[in-house]
């Protein structure tokens, strides 16, 4: 058995990687069409040269093969739920951000293999030229779920990627860990996550990005009136697909306080940017910022009917954020209700910023058409 695999295996077993596995570092050319299909939805997100992205070459010249690591982070949600209004934040973002941990892992592999060989090598986590799940799957540390998601063998759905790019050939490695298969181990009779996507992103026919209230959460930008309803109480990711997965083992860590995964929406519009630099400036959402983490917490608010919500709502027409001011007003004129005139054209009458004027204007237009609508009368 090859000396590097006991390294390894040793190195997983010590620091809680559940699965690893190996592969060649030929290109990707496989991925390059759903690449090239998606590269409009993602821009922002991944990579953009695309070369870099199938090429493991151009990231580490001499390239012979590829390590790819995962490591569980199934949560237990181990609080009670109040009567607050809350946001949800994705387990996966809770706590430090594990683009941070897992590349302090990553790091620690590559020495610890490096004291038997000497070797090149280049890490990423999420942040990479390659695609980590391509990467993964190629590596046979899971299969491609019907989640989208890589399903790795001891850590089921709710697994965090990474990835060592070397110099070596490791074709030597046991032939268990290179040729394995997902027969016994795959998605058939299940459809748990399908079920029970919020938002259509997820049918039996494939993925739907665009539609993903996770991928939503992190767009920079103005969201529709769609999106903004489709993205419920997620201030940032959704879960829901992975925590349903049935392939998924026991949580790896317990969330006592609530306010961790559920912050109080109150809470995190108040935030200045300084305070929540220092707050989530270093868990996985932080990279957002916090206009558009206060953009989702005004989308949750319609998810509450109390007068108090909608109190926040107006409350954020005077934010800093041209972003936030403009969510708020779209969201006040989808809580529909008569009040939402005056609050908007008082907006309106104060807003700076050209940009933001045609938003309040635009949804003043939208509530008004609703009213209309709802109650057959005459435009407020
Ligand atoms: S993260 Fe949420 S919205 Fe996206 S596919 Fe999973 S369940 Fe659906
Ligand atoms: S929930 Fe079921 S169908 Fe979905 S990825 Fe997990 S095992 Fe597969």
């Amino acid at each position: 058995m090859s000396v590097l695999y006991e390294i390894i295996e040793k190195y997983a077993e010590e620091n809680g990687i559940c699965d690893f596995g190996v592969c060649g570092a030929e290109r990707f050319d496989y991925i390059r069409d759903d690449i090239e299909k998606n590269a409009d939805i993602l821009k922002g997100f991944v990579e953009q040269d695309i070369e870099k992205r199938i090429n493991p070459d151009i990231t580490l010249e001499g390239a012979k093969s590829i390590i790819s690591i995962a490591v569980k982070y199934n949560c237990d949600m181990n609080f009670k739920k109040d009567n607050k209004i809350r946001g949800y934040i994705s387990m996966g973002a809770v706590g430090e951000d594990y683009h941070i941990y897992m590349a302090k892992l990553l790091k620690g592999l590559a020495e610890k293999l490096s004291e038997s060989l000497s070797f090149r090598y280049a890490y990423f986590s999420d942040t990479g030229p390659l695609c980590d799940r391509a990467v993964a799957l190629k590596c046979k540390i899971g299969y491609k779920g019907k989640n989208g998601c890589v399903v790795s063998k001891n850590g089921g759905s709710t697994v965090f990627l990474g990835y060592i790019i070397t110099d070596i050939d490791l074709s030597c490695f046991p032939d268990f860990l290179l040729e394995r298969e997902f027969s016994d181990f795959s998605c058939e009779k299940c459809g748990l996550c399908v079920r029970s996507c919020p938002s259509g992103a997820l049918n039996e026919a494939g993925f739907k990005i665009e539609k993903c209230v996770s991928y939503i959460t992190q767009l920079k930008r103005r969201l529709s009136y769609e999106e903004m309803k489709l993205i419920g109480i997620n201030i940032y990711g959704c879960d829901m697909c992975q925590k349903v997965c049935a392939k998924n083992t026991e949580p790896v860590r317990q969330i006592i306080d609530i306010n961790e995964a559920m912050p109080e929406i109150e809470h995190i519009l108040g935030l200045t940017n300084r305070q929540f630099k220092e707050k989530y400036g270093k868990t996985a959402m932080g990279w957002r910022g916090a206009a558009v983490i206060k953009r989702n917490a005004v989308c949750a608010l319609l998810k509450y009917d109390e007068e108090y919500a909608f109190n926040m709502i107006c409350g954020a027409l005077k934010s800093e954020s041209a972003l936030v001011r403009q969510t708020a007003a779209m969201a006040v004129a989808l809580k529909k209700q008569d009040k939402g005139i005056d609050v908007l054209k008082e907006a309106e009458k104060n807003e700076k910023d050209n940009e933001t004027v045609s938003v309040i204007h635009e949804s003043l237009s939208f509530l008004r058409r609703e009213i209309k609508w709802a109650t057959g009368t005459q435009e407020a």
